[in-house]
C-alpha cells in the first residue's frame, strides 16, 4: 500500500489539518470529484499546487468553505447569492462573486483576480477538515492540468503518486462530474461550467436567472474553460455506434451488451446519473489499456446527459 495512502479516519482527518496547516497538499474526496487541497493564503502551498497539477497560473482555484458566513469574510456575497446558497448548499454550485479586501486568499490562488469561485461541498470529511482548518481551503480537481477528473482516490494516485502528501480514501465520489459554475459577480448571471444542477433547476428554485454563456465571448473569467480538458491519453471519438478491432467500446444503454473487447457500459439501464458516477472512472481504465482509440456511443442530450456530452466533446477535441 502507498505510504501517503490513508482511509477516511478521525485520524486521518487529524492528519489532513495539520497537513494543511504546514502547507502540504492532501487529497479529499467531495461529493462531485476528488480535489487536492492546500491553504490559499499559503503562497508556497499554492505553488507546491499548481507544480503537481501543472496548472497554468491563469487558471484560478475554487475555494471550499463550509458557511455563507466563512465565504463573506471574503467574497461579498450577495442577496440573490445568498438565495442561491441558501437553496442548493451544501451541494454540487460554484458560485462567481467579487472580493473583499481580506488576508485569507492569496492573489495566486485566484490569479490575480477580482472575483472568487466559492463552494460548500456535500462532503462530511470535507466539511469536517475545514472547521478543523477554521479556514477557506483551495481544491482544483485531484488530475494533472487537461487530463480526466478523479472520482476514486486510486485516480489521483494514478495521477500524483507519491507527489501529493496524502490522500484521503473515502470512496468513490456520489456525483462524479465537476460542479456547476455560475458567475453572480455581474449581471446578467452566467452559467461558466455546466454541471449536474442547471439553470433551469436553479431558476425553479429560487426565481433567479441564469444565463448561458453566449459563444465566442473572449473576455471570460474562467480560462480553463476554454481548454481541451478531461482528456485521455488516447484519441476520444463520439457517438459511434460500432466499434472496429483496436477501439476500446464505450457504450450506453441496453442496446449496446455486445462481444466487442475491451468494452464497458456506463449504464446498461440506460440510467444518466449512473453513467455520470462512472464516466471518468471508465475513461481511465479504457485510457490504461492504450488501444488505438476510445469511441463512444450516442448518449442522450438531456438532464445530466448535455453535461456528459459537454465533457466528452471537449476530452475529444
Ligand atoms: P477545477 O480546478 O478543476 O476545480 O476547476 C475550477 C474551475 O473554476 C476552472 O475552470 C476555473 O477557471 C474556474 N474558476 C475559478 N475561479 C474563478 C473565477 N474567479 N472566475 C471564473 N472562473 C473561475
Ligand atoms: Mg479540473
Amino acid at each position: 500500500m502507498q505510504k501517503n495512502l490513508l482511509k477516511e479516519s478521525k485520524d486521518s482527518i487529524k492528519l489532513a489539518t495539520d497537513y494543511l496547516k504546514h502547507g502540504k497538499l492532501v487529497s479529499i474526496k467531495t461529493e462531485t470529484v476528488y480535489g487536492v487541497a492546500c491553504n490559499p493564503s499559503n503562497i508556497i502551498a499554492i505553488k507546491k499546487l499548481y507544480n503537481l497539477k501543472n496548472r497554468p497560473s491563469f487558471n484560478p482555484l475554487i475555494i471550499h468553505v463550509n458557511s455563507v458566513k466563512m465565504a463573506s469574510d471574503f467574497v461579498d456575497f450577495t442577496e440573490d447569492a445568498k438565495k442561491i446558497a441558501h437553496a442548493f448548499w451544501p451541494g454540487p454550485l460554484t458560485l462567481i462573486l467579487k472580493k473583499k479586501k481580506n488576508n485569507l486568499i492569496n492573489d495566486f490562488s485566484i490569479s490575480g483576480l477580482d472575483t472568487i469561485a466559492v463552494r460548500m461541498p456535500n462532503s462530511q470529511i470535507f466539511l469536517n477538515i475545514i472547521k478543523n482548518f477554521g479556514n477557506p481551503i483551495a481544491a482544483p480537481s485531484a488530475n494533472k492540468s487537461g487530463y480526466i477528473s478523479s472520482t476514486t482516490a486510486q485516480h489521483v494516485l494514478d495521477s500524483f503518486g507519491s507527489k501529493v502528501d496524502l490522500v484521503i480514501d473515502s470512496g468513490k465520489c456520489e456525483l462524479g462530474l465537476e460542479s456547476t459554475i455560475i458567475d453572480l459577480s455581474n449581471e446578467p448571471y452566467i452559467i461558466k461550467r455546466l454541471g449536474v444542477l442547471d439553470i433551469k433547476k436553479i431558476y425553479k428554485k429560487t426565481g433567479i436567472n441564469v444565463k448561458t454563456e453566449r459563444k465566442n465571448t473572449k473576455n471570460i473569467n474562467s480560462p480553463g474553460q476554454l481548454e481541451k480538458h478531461y482528456s485521455p491519453k488516447t484519441p476520444l471519438i463520439m457517438n459511434i455506434k460500432i466499434p472496429k478491432d483496436g477501439d476500446a467500446f464505450l457504450s450506453f444503454g441496453k442496446n449496446y451488451i455486445d462481444n466487442h473487447k475491451p468494452s464497458l457500459n456506463l449504464s446498461s439501464e440506460g440510467n444518466l446519473k449512473e453513467a455520470a458516477y462512472n464516466l471518468f472512472d471508465f475513461l481511465r481504465r479504457l485510457d490504461k489499456l492504450s488501444m488505438k482509440r476510445i469511441v463512444v456511443t450516442p448518449i442522450p442530450k438531456h438532464g445530466i446527459g448535455i453535461t456528459i456530452n459537454e465533457r466528452l466533446n471537449r476530452a475529444s477535441s
